[in-house]
């Protein structure tokens, strides 16, 4: 089995809202766990930005199916590359929103550890954008930890 981990970006569509977020992260869960896929999905300045990861032939095929979704458009592959562990194995798929994932201080920390000015994926390479979701995850894992209610 090869292993695989995607991350693109794309434009959420207008009119998308917390609604339609909560829809795609129950879909999203529900599927992925079936395929064994894992991964977070950031949503922010109307713009997703998703990790996948999992089996590469399952990898392909839901990034192609996702892409066909009219809730966003121009999706960019960031990168695609073989992995030999899972870094977001806890989650089917994390949904976080940037904006209210930090307080603004702490965004503004996090994205000058991570050398960029603002949430905004067309200005990333494939490593930022791996470690800035890396970074989001270890905070999710932090707050899960310590107040298992919100998980
Ligand atoms: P169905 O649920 O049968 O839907 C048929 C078509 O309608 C599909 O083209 C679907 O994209 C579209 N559709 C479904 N619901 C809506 C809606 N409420 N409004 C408008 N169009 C709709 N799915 C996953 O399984 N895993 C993921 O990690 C994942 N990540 C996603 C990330 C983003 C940014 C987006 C926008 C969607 C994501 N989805 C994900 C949803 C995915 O695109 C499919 O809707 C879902 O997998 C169900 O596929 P289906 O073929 O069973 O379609």
């Amino acid at each position: 089995m090869q292993l695989i981990r995607l991350i693109y970006s794309s434009k959420a569509s207008a009119g998308i809202g917390y609604e339609d977020l909560l829809r795609i992260r129950t879909t999203a869960v529900a599927h992925n766990r079936e395929q064994h896929i894992c991964g977070v999905l950031c949503f922010g300045a109307g713009v997703f930005l998703q990790a996948l990861e999992g089996e590469r032939g399952e990898v392909n095929r839901l990034y192609n199916r996702i892409v066909t979704d009219p809730r966003h458009s121009d999706p960019q592959v960031m990168s695609a590359e073989p992995i030999s562990a899972l870094s977001f194995l806890d989650w089917s798929m994390k949904l976080v929103s940037w904006d209210e994932a930090y307080t603004p201080h702490r965004r503004e920390l996090m994205l000058k550890l991570l050398g960029m000015t603002a949430f905004d994926p067309a200005e990333m390479t494939g490593p930022q954008a791996y470690h800035f979701l890396r970074e989001l995850s270890v905070h999710e894992r932090r707050i899960t930890s310590s107040n298992p209610v919100v998980a």
